[in-house]
């Protein structure tokens, strides 16, 4: 392992930082509010022409800028990035609503391109891989399931048989993000392939479902505190009878786990690096309004205990970033074992930290704060969902856990 642990910005990563950083700035941050507002107008999970216009109009000037796909981090098909690297990157992503998605690093779809990049056949990535790495089409990723408790995947339990030469999947799964999006042409899906002579984290299999495949019903969106997130969606879809060929099984039978172990790493890391930048973003926002307002004949920034409060956030992020830059150098090191504890740490902690400065951003914004001239409430409700998605704190915590305990456990004595 390198013991020089370097988490500054490289020399190389500067001058893309500050291109990524100004289009966030001066590019796309303007347009969120614009393209959100079009939500709705006409069909809810459809794209309006003028969302269409945004959208692609940002993605064409990233690509041509060659700021794209920057995410497939230690690989030689990605950017050439390193996870360190990247965080800073993503950071700045986190600002905006519609950032990552232009400069083609979002969810779900960089852990799936990972996944195909990774475990994917020639075919798989011809497919599937190149589209998406082109920003044409998107992609979900269907593991959570109504009827389990999901955050022990070896709960998982929708079936897959094998038919002659296809597969064929029963069962339910929700919160199935992305899947409302016209563009999701491909679902990555965990399924259940029980052998009694497998250990038990070898009972699952990642399988490539075509979206619209005969068999398949979008039963409905679920709602966040309310809201369904459209067009993106997280939704709740049912199978039943559905084939696919067997050649759409992901690197083998049995391997579910070992495919989920990769997926799961680095993707749990850029939403961390994107609520730290959205903290940063409220934090922001904070201090201008506490500057900008005067109430009891001072400005609301000398009232009371606000400045103890902007201290805290200030330092709250600062350790949250160290720590997210810390997880990402563990992965960099490439050796995932060692790494998951510190995922797992950053996933309990920068969504916790982004959720406390939010909420102080909007206490200090006054009624506004929690209304839709500020993007604050959004953010707030997005951080929170972090508590959950890619495995809920309680597991993480579990992780760190074992991880500290086995030190002891092993110990020769
Ligand atoms: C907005 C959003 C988007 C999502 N996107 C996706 C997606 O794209 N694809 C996908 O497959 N899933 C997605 N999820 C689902 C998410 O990954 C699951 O909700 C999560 O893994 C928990 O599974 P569960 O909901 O079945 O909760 P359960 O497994 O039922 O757990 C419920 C609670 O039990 C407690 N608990 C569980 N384990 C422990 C433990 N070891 N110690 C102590 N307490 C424990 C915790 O309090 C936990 O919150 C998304 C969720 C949300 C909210």
């Amino acid at each position: 392992m390198n013991t020089e642990m370097a988490l500054g910005m490289t020399e190389r990563l500067k001058p893309i930082h500050a291109r990524v950083a100004a289009m966030v700035r001066d590019d796309i941050m303007p347009l969120d509010e614009e393209f959100l507002a079009e939500v709705g107008k006409g069909d809810r999970w459809g794209y309006t022409p003028r969302q269409i216009e945004i959208l692609e109009g940002l993605k064409k000037k990233a690509k041509a800028a060659g700021l794209w796909n920057f995410w497939l981090t230690g690989s030689a098909a990605g950017y050439g990035l390193t996870t360190v690297e990247y965080a800073y990157l993503a950071e700045e992503m986190g600002k905006s609503h519609l950032a990552a998605e232009v400069f083609n690093c979002s969810a779900p779809d960089t852990g799936n391109m990972e996944v195909l990049e990774r475990y994917g056949s020639p075919e798989h990535k011809r497919q599937w891989l190149e589209p998406l790495l082109e920003g044409e089409i998107r992609s979900a990723y269907l593991m959570t399931e109504p009827d389990v408790a999901s955050s022990d995947a070896t709960n998982i339990a929708m079936s897959c048989v094998r038919d002659g030469d296809h597969y064929v999947l029963n069962g339910e799964k929700w919160w199935s993000s992305g899947a409302g999006d016209p563009r999701c042409r491909i679902y990555i899906v965990m399924v259940a392939t029980p052998d009694p002579d497998r250990p038990k984290h070898q009972q699952h299999s990642m399988i490539l479902v075509p979206a619209g495949t005969a068999g398949i019903e979008v039963l409905r969106a679920m709602q966040v505190f309310g809201e369904d997130d459209a067009p993106h969606g997280h939704m709740h879809v049912r199978f039943t009878n559905v084939r696919v060929p067997v050649a759409n099984l992901i690197w083998g039978e049995g391997r579910g786990f070992e495919i989920a172990q990769g997926r799961l790493g680095p993707g749990r890391i850029h939403h961390c690096m994107r609520a730290i930048g959205q903290a940063e973003r409220a934090l922001e926002q904070l201090c201008r309004r506490a500057l900008g307002r005067e109430a009891f004949g001072r400005k609301l920034a000398q009232l009371g205990a606000n400045y103890d409060i902007i201290a805290n956030c200030r330092m709250e992020i600062e350790m949250a970033r160290l720590l997210c830059l810390k997880a990402a150098w563990m992965i960099d090191q490439g050796d995932a074992r060692a790494a998951a504890p510190w995922i797992s740490q950053i996933k309990v902690i920068a969504p916790q930290v982004a959720l406390k400065v939010i909420d102080e951003a909007m206490q200090v914004h006054g009624g506004a704060g929690i209304s839709q001239d500020f993007p604050l409430a959004r953010a707030w409700t997005h951080v929170r969902t972090l508590r959950f998605a890619d495995g809920p704190d309680a597991v993480h915590r579990r992780q760190v856990a074992r991880a500290e305990l086995k030190k002891y456990t092993q110990e020769k004595v």
